[in-house]
């Protein structure tokens, strides 16, 4: 039967990261909500039917953004549209206040959160592309302790990652930037990803010694690509197809079409991160 209500379930309001990880290891089949802009249209569908929700929103000191030596370090709840706005983030790593200024709508920029779609990995999402790309550090917090995952292992399956059960994702570290771009074909219903390249680069005297691209919406994870030597640019694109045999195809775009996009993505979005390398 079709319907728009979520299944019952009980709510919990954490005051501390502390409360929040008890609560998740005590309660049945419990999870955590954040902006909301994932989860609750899965459970009005019925796709996802937790047990209890854990409301991390008003756990204190979870939305910060601020310098860490030589990276930024952004709260798990800090949103879309704070991401898009911070000075800090758009001065020391301007590829990301890009892509989150690029996330679906205004409504879903101001509740969404970084935290929230690292963690749900939906694979036409834009921050699990970017955050790969930069070679990222996600904090998560369980009952065993606190860890730190490389965003290159994080990302394991479609709607998949890493972390354990009853795991918080509290905050996420990128290296500070600048050589580096986004560049998404977006789908004009959602905003989400059919296709999406992140590129870095690294220049010496003018020319590009590295290039690593990393592909997203194409298959269920993010896809990395990467050469070095004063043809990395050329190589890299060159190789951007081969390693997209696994892409997905859908009633909007077929696996071909995606292939070919990342493709023309992967140019736009080198061309831009060498201009930024000045
Ligand atoms: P929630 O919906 O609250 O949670 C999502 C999942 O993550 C749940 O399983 C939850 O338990 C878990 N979770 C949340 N926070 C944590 C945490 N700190 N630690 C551990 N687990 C956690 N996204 C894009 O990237 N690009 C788009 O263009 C885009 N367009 C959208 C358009 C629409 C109309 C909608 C509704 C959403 C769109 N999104 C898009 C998704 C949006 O960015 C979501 O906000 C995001 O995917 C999930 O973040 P959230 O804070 O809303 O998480």
């Amino acid at each position: 039967m079709y319907t728009t209500r979520p299944a019952p379930f009980t709510f919990h309001r954490p005051s501390t990261v502390d409360e929040a990880v008890s609560l998740l290891a005590e309660l049945d089949d419990a999870r955590v909500l954040a902006g909301g802009h994932s989860l609750l249209p899965a459970m009005k569908l019925r796709l996802s039917t937790p047990g209890a929700l854990v409301d991390i929103g008003r756990v204190p000191g979870l939305a910060a953004i601020e310098r860490d030596g030589d990276g930024i370090r952004i709260g798990a709840l800090a949103t879309h549209a704070a991401v898009a706005a911070s000075e800090v983030v758009r001065g020391g790593c301007p590829i990301l206040s890009d892509a989150a200024a690029l996330i679906g709508d205004r409504q879903v920029r101001n509740r969404g959160t970084i935290g929230g779609s690292l963690a749900h990995a939906d694979p036409g999402a834009d921050y699990p592309t970017v955050v790969t790309a930069l070679g990222a550090t996600i904090t998560a917090v369980g009952r065993t302790g606190t860890r730190e995952l490389a965003a290159d292992e994080f990302f394991t399956g479609l709607f998949t990652t890493a972390l354990e059960p009853g795991e918080l994702v509290t905050s996420v570290r990128v290296p500070a930037t600048v050589s580096a771009a986004y560049a998404k074909h977006k789908h004009p219903a959602s905003g989400y990803a059919v296709a999406a390249v992140a590129a870095v680069v690294s220049v010496d005297g003018g020319t590009v010694t590295r290039a690593r691209i990393v592909v997203g919406g194409v298959t269920g994870t993010p896809v990395v690509v990467e050469a070095a030597g004063k043809d990395a640019i050329a190589a890299a694109t060159d190789k951007v197809p081969q390693k997209l045999a696994d892409a997905l195809g859908d009633t909007y775009a077929s696996a071909a079409y995606r292939r070919h996009l990342a493709s023309v993505l992967a140019r736009r979005a080198l061309a831009t991160a060498f201009e930024r390398a000045g």
